[in-house]
């Protein structure tokens, strides 16, 4: 009975566990249906607090939940791993693959939050020297590259060697992320390692923030950018505005002004936070519905966030362009939470909801500690007080009382302190990308495919065993003989 109760149950799929996924798969609690969220991840990620990350004031597990510990208890949800691939409005299908396994997931109602990646202009061949900042992995691979660069310099001036590309720090994009970036590696150089290296004087390290268009944090308005260009230039940072990257490689970069002057910067430490691009999912949506994209390659949806002609289909957050909405944490939230209220009216036969209307909570931007902009409808904020509503708005999104505990305790030791808690890097996260990117599929080359890896287990089981049991045999021979110990002559 309780078996045929599933069968017929409302199946929902949900693409993604971010902040769309995550708050539609959570809305979805108590309503009768079966959710299958699929993500490419086992983590949810809390995307705002990646730079923390970079630049060791955070562990990647405070901003990264797993998302199964998350929904352990929600009884209607069920965690799938796998990148989705394809997706069939016609057959209602989701289709996803995690090292060369294949899962086809049906659905009656989908929810799309696949977010967006970063997006180079074009110039894919950028990301091998210039990390975004999208992943824990990027976040981690940054932090190896960051923490790094000392190291290197330091043994460079131990040789007499010419240091200055390895102490300049490029940092892409003047947006928030941008921002806070270049904020937080001048605060390592000039606060937290100062006193940490013999031969290099940390404080004489070069942060630079580069951007083509004419003004810091655009959203935030000209006087609040303004303010953030100011403090950050007293905090050492150089800010290159109206200045395009032409060209990028291991060893620096091309600026061209828009006066067109050209400048090479030498700079082993690139960081890309400069432009997003929606999932190729959308592009996949938009083949099937005629529903056109933007540049940005975000998909339009109907008022509802449904698509043209599938009205059991919901898109949200990142991947969308509907009324100029921006690409932030809210617009996912709020959108998700619209579609598994509409799923769940459509299923207990009430009216359909007005169109979605996105409520604007407020935007804010860290530039170094006790220091912050803010925008919160008309009002306008800065200093202190917009870093004091800064700490409280991400303790409250942190997933996870436990990590609000250690996020409390690790922002003391930065900020009130100079230290950084996490500040291990490895030689995995330096280079495990550019080696993977060498293997002709990846990270599947690693492993072997389904069958194979049966077969050759049981080959190597039977002699396993075989070599175990010749091992026990012989080694109760000897106690039972009395051999062990005495030497062969006298036996
Ligand atoms: C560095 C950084 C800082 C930011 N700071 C702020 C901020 O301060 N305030 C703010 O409001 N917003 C901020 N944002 C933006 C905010 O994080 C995004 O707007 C928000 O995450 C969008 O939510 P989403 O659900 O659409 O996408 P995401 O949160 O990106 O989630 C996408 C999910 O889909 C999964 N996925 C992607 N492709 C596939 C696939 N093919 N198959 C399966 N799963 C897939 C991903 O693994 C992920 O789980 C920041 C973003 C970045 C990158």
């Amino acid at each position: 009975m309780a078996a045929a109760q599933a069968e017929t149950r409302h199946k929902v799929v949900v693409i993604g566990s971010g902040f769309g996924g995550l708050f539609g798969t959570k809305a979805l609690r108590k309503a009768p249906v079966d959710v299958t969220m699929v993500a490419k991840t086992t983590h949810h990620l809390f995307q705002p607090l990646l730079y923390q990350v970079a630049t060791g004031i955070l562990s990647e597990g405070e901003i990264a939940p797993p998302t199964r510990e998350v929904l352990s208890s929600q009884r209607n949800a069920q965690v799938l791993l796998g990148e989705v691939t394809d997706i069939d409005l016609e057959a209602r299908t989701v289709t996803s693959h995690v090292l060369g396994r294949q899962t086809v997931s049906h659905y009656d109602s989908l929810i799309v939050a696949a977010g967006a990646t970063q997006s180079y202009f074009g110039n894919d061949h950028f990301s091998e020297h210039a990390p975004g900042m999208k992943s824990i992995d990027d976040a981690l691979e940054l932090r190896g590259r960051i923490f790094g660069a000392f190291e290197m310099a330091e043994l460079g001036a131990n040789r007499g060697d010419n240091i200055d590309h390895l102490l300049t720090f490029v940092v892409v994009g003047a947006g928030p992320t941008g921002v806070e970036m270049a904020g937080q590696i001048a605060e390592l150089a000039h606060r937290t390692l100062r006193r940490d290296f013999r031969a290099i004087n940390t404080r004489s390290a070069r942060v630079i923030l580069v951007d083509a268009a004419p003004q810091v944090l655009p959203p935030f308005g000209a006087k609040l950018g303004a303010r953030a260009q100011r403090e950050l230039e007293e905090l050492g940072v150089e800010v290159l505005l109206g200045a395009m990257v032409t060209d990028l490689d291991e060893r620096g970069l091309e600026v061209k002004y828009k006066d067109g002057r050209s400048e090479r910067i030498r700079a082993v430490t690139k960081i890309w936070a400069a432009g997003v691009q929606a999932s190729p999912l959308a592009r996949t949506l938009s083949e099937q519905t005629g529903a056109p994209l933007d540049r940005a390659g975000r998909i339009a949806v109907n008022p509802d966030l449904t698509l043209p002609g599938h009205p059991e289909v919901f898109v949200v957050g990142d991947m969308i362009s509907l009324d100029n909405l921006p690409g932030v944490a809210q617009v996912a939230i709020q959108g998700a939470k619209y579609a598994a209220k509409e799923i769940r009216n459509r299923l207990e036969g009430k009216a359909p909801q007005p169109p979605f209307k996105y409520f604007d909570k407020g935007s804010m931007a860290i530039i170094s500690r006790f220091n912050a902009v803010a925008m919160v409808g008309k009002l306008r904020l800065t200093g202190v007080i917009a870093w004091l509503m800064w700490l409280a708005v991400h303790l409250v999104y942190i997933t996870g009382f436990k990590n609000r505990v250690t996020a409390v305790l690790h922002w003391f030791i930065s900020f009130l302190g100079r230290g950084r808690s996490e500040r291990t890097t490895t030689e995995q996260q330096i280079f495990a990308r550019a080696a993977l990117a060498r293997l002709r599929r990846g990270a599947t080359d690693l492993v072997s495919q389904p069958g194979a890896y049966d077969a050759a287990r049981q080959l190597l089981e039977e002699t396993r065993r075989q070599e175990l049991e010749a091992a026990a045999l012989e080694e109760a021979r000897l106690t039972d003989s009395g051999e062990r110990g005495v030497h062969a002559d006298q036996r």
